[in-house]
């Protein structure tokens, strides 16, 4: 893959030029909101802030975004921590969260009323959007608009001690209800929820809105640059007001950029809400989710998300990033560090009859074709061994290399076996397959007179290990499930294939910390809670070869 990666990004250009502007203590910040697992796209941001932070020699907070009571909870607190300390940041600090600023953020609300620049408007919700007007029309004031400095205050206190329903007043900035930025429109700031909030409990009956909490964070702990995503372009001007108009030393700058969407994927947040909820996958973690969970429990390691975040780059224009990019990224790395076992996915049984019944034949096999550095290990050829399925052919079309009565094939570090004949059970399936061995044909001597193209992996059937595998794929059959009416019915039928009755080279217990290659079958890693029990549960990380392109085939 040719790495075109361009040297400086708008980002950087910007820094740069602050930094020549006298800039300094770098700060950027991360700031989910606790209301579900993180995804790929999450990486993305986690990868630039911190990755900024570290080149500019500065700091980044990651700071939960924690104000909207009926969403969040803990269970997503834990799981981003992890996930952000998985991609190897903030290991060392405590996460910040906005609701530790609550109190904070009422009085510079306070600040806003005093200076005539915040009032309580009594109207019901749906009043104030359609005051609110549209692209082409200027809104209307509210009869409240101009409601005294003291009656404001009074009522903002009312509405913490809880004296108001939901719904009855909301605090508004008081700016310009013919902008033609509409939330500019005297955007509301507080408004009443009478929710538990996971972490300050019953203690607030008012909480700040994202425009009003997310400029202040940023100021109140000096960041100097927030970076957001595209969709926040047009809040830029808010955000500014809010700083402008409080008294704070600190004035962060917005800095917006394409939001990472990627083909076959799915990253909103509901939707992927949605998947779980719905029980169309196996939680949050299920490894055909892009969740930063899922991703680690297929296999996918930070040091992939990381070059495919470099290659994808950072702009200012939205763009669907092809997924095969991602997978591509897998496969280099996993072509370079995973060792190669055999393992077969649906045995069928080979007797090899001119084998005595007790020989084992030893055999030293290359843990990487490629690369010494990785070993050798032991493998017993025996008698009795498993041979994938599909690896036999009564009627093999023209071509087909593999094994089928009355042809030859090498067993993978081991001697060329010819098929004699078949045995089939009443429903017509194959239980057995009877060959000879051709003597003087281990390390890849062909028989006399013959040349044998094909290769086949093997496991013994006296030596060998349980495995569930499960044949991992795309989530979605269509490139923009996005774009569907309804995105259900853009899945995938076969993203997931379980092979309940594979088994393994005992080796794989070496190698169980790791993600391998089965040979000819792709990259597996193991799912961590199985291993030490009777049978490991593998996932397909990926295949040897990107088969989407073509005829789609498992
Ligand atoms: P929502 O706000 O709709 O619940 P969100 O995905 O924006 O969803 P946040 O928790 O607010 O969730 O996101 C935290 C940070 O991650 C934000 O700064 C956001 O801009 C960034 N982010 C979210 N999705 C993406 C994405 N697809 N690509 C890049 N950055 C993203
Ligand atoms: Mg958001």
């Amino acid at each position: 893959m040719s790495e075109n990666i361009p040297t400086k990004n708008f980002i950087q250009k910007i820094i740069d030029d602050d930094i020549k502007n006298g800039q300094q203590n770098l700060k950027f910040r991360f700031p989910p909101e606790p209301n579900g697992y993180l995804h790929i796209g999450h990486a993305k941001s986690i990868l630039l802030n911190y990755g900024l932070a570290e080149e500019y020699d500065g700091s980044c907070n990651l700071r939960f975004d924690d104000t909207n009571p009926s969403t969040e909870n803990q269970e997503f607190v834990d799981s981003i921590k992890s996930d952000v300390a998985w991609l190897g940041f903030n290991l060392d600090k405590d996460p910040l969260f906005a609701s530790d600023y609550f109190e904070k953020l009422y009085e510079f609300a306070h600040e806003l009323i005093n200076k005539e620049l915040a009032y309580v408007d009594s109207q019901d919700q749906e009043t104030i959007k359609l005051q609110r007007g549209t692209l082409t029309k200027p809104g209307i004031n509210s009869p409240f608009r101009n409601r005294d400095k003291e009656t404001n205050i009074q009522l903002f206190q009312q509405m913490r001690n809880g004296d108001f329903n939901e719904g009855e007043h909301v605090l508004r900035a008081k700016i310009d209800m013919s902008s033609p930025n509409l939330n500019m429109r005297d955007p509301t700031i507080y408004r009443i929820r009478k929710i538990t909030h996971y972490r300050t409990g019953d203690k607030w009956n008012i909480f700040p809105m994202y425009d009003f909490t997310q400029c202040l964070s940023d100021a109140i702990e000096n960041v100097t640059h927030s970076i957001c995503t595209l969709e926040f372009e047009d809040h830029r001007p808010l955000y500014n007001w809010v700083i402008e108009n409080i008294d704070l030393n600190c004035k962060p700058k917005q800095i917006e950029f394409a939001r990472l969407d990627l083909s076959f994927t799915i990253t909103s947040k509901r939707k992927l809400h949605t998947l779980v909820t719905e029980k169309k996958v196996n939680g949050w973690d299920d490894p055909r989710l892009p969740t930063l969970k899922g991703l680690k429990k297929r296999g996918i390691t930070p040091t992939i998300l990381e070059r495919f975040c470099k290659l994808v780059g950072v702009t200012k224009k939205d763009a669907l990033i092809d997924v095969s990019l991602l997978e591509t990224c897998a496969r280099d790395e996993f072509d370079k560090k995973a060792p190669r076992l055999m393992a077969v996915l649906d045995p069928v049984k080979v007797i090899i009859e001119n084998l005595p019944e007790n020989e084992e034949i030893s055999i030293e096999a290359q843990n990487h074709p490629k690369d010494k550095t990785f070993g050798t290990r032991k493998l017993k050829l025996t008698k009795e061994i498993f041979i994938e399925s599909t690896d036999f052919e009564e009627n093999p079309p023209k071509k087909f290399f593999r094994l089928s009565v009355g042809k030859s094939v090498r067993l993978r570090y081991g001697f060329v076996i010819t098929c004699t004949r078949i045995d089939k059970d009443q429903n017509g399936n194959i239980n057995t397959i009877y060959c000879n061995y051709i003597p003087k044909t281990l390390n890849g001597v062909n028989p006399e007179g013959q040349k044998i193209k094909g290769i086949i992996h093997w496991v013994s059937a006296s030596e060998n290990m349980k495995l569930k595998v499960n044949l991992i794929d795309r989530l979605f059959s269509v490139a923009e499930p996005n774009r569907e009416n309804d995105f259900l019915t853009a899945l995938n039928p076969t993203s997931l294939v379980e092979m309940a009755n594979a088994i393994g080279e005992t080796n794989l217990l070496e190698f169980v910390s790791q993600t391998v290659q089965f040979e000819r079958l792709g990259y597996f890693t193991v799912e961590n809670q199985t291993i030490g029990s009777d049978c490991l549960v593998y996932n397909r990380t990926i295949t040897l070869r990107d088969s989407w392109g073509k005829m789609k085939k498992n």
